[in-house]
């Protein structure tokens, strides 16, 4: 995967932050025990020489063996006695010790000469985050999700598709299936697809959510520009939870038919599970795409369609009308 140079940057200024905090929090433990032990602000100054001894002892032959390894004993003594007085102030062994986010490479970043793999899952995180821009997350709830706007011939059908989801949610893993939303403009697929997409978010999984048009100009403007570097596609490709929203109303060529196709048929082929929300009918979406595109989502998803009338209409009249508006 390839990252911009922002994405880089920001990293490197996160890790450097999170060794510089971890740093200074020890040193300010060392500080506050030094005052409340002053044996312990001895020990510690005994311990400075003792390096700066350890230093001398270079270049000087034969003798520097023996002088290495009293300062050794030393300095084990040392660690023992400074141990002892943490105990019994109550602190355990390692309380004066650097506490690293990564204890793999002290937060910095990289081992030896390749990238630690903190360093390498923050900036897969930054590239999500950042490809994610766009996923609203806080507006849609299950809970907000009101089975009054429907008739009540039409709510337990309704009722069956809002069950769906919650459990979608809840049981969502990298296996779960992918899903077509559709049914006319109005009905609560945005709503419900965004909902799960909150509650896939909270369990740890990448997030991918924006309108199909939206997603497919990114492509776009990747594929014929210079493009930054960043891999918008890979990102599509690799999201735990792909959602695509208003599929069919985006403007069509042969370039955004070839994608589309291209992350339909990938995602499937990982088992990477995919929502995609439609306006279109089944048959609309076969009259709408070639042959190989509505196969893929005719044949492949799970089918859940949307009844009812516009609930936006039904809440707008709700609230010319004067009465309660609960949402
Ligand atoms: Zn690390």
């Amino acid at each position: 995967m390839a990252y911009s140079k922002e994405i880089f940057e920001a990293a490197q200024a996160i890790i450097d932050e999170r060794r510089a905090v971890n740093e200074r929090d020890a040193e300010r433990r060392r500080k506050a025990f030094a005052e409340e032990e002053p044996l312990y602000a001895d020990l510690l100054q005994q311990s400075i020489l003792l390096t700066r001894d350890m230093v001398k002892c270079i270049g000087q032959g034969e003798k520097a063996k023996e002088l290495v390894e009293q300062a050794n004993i030393r300095r084990r003594q040392l660690h023992l006695s400074i141990t002892d007085l943490l105990r019994a102030h109550g602190y355990p062994a390692d309380y004066l010790e650097t506490k690293y986010t990564c204890r793999k490479c002290k937060d910095y970043g990289f081992e030896d000469t390749a990238y630690c793999t903190c360093f390498t899952q923050l900036l897969k995180k930054l590239a999500f985050e950042e490809a994610a821009e766009n996923t609203p997350l806080t507006c849609s709830r299950f809970e907000d999700f009101s089975l009054d706007y429907y008739s009540a011939d039409l709510r337990e059908h309704m009722e069956g598709v809002l069950n769906y989801c919650k459990d979608y949610a809840d049981t969502f893993d990298r296996d779960s299936y992918s899903v077509l939303m559709y049914g006319e403009t109005g009905l609560g697929k945005t709503h419900l697809s965004l909902a799960i997409a909150g509650e896939v978010i909270k369990k740890g999984y990448y997030v991918l959510y924006d309108s199909t048009q939206s997603i497919l100009n990114r492509l776009e403007r990747e594929h014929f520009g210079k493009g930054s570097g960043d891999d918008y596609e890979k990102l599509l490709m690799e999201s735990d939870l792909l959602i695509l929203d208003d599929l069919g109303t985006e403007f069509s060529t042969q370039f955004t038919l070839a994608a589309l196709y291209n992350i339909l048929n990938t995602r499937l082929l990982r088992s990477r599970p995919t929502i995609i929300s439609t306006n279109l009918d089944l048959k609309g979406i076969e009259n709408h795409y070639t042959k190989r595109i509505a196969s893929r989502i005719v044949g492949e998803y799970e089918l859940l369609q949307f009844v009812g009338s516009d609930i936006r209409q039904c809440r707008k009249a709700e609230i010319d009308a004067g009465e309660d508006d609960n949402g």
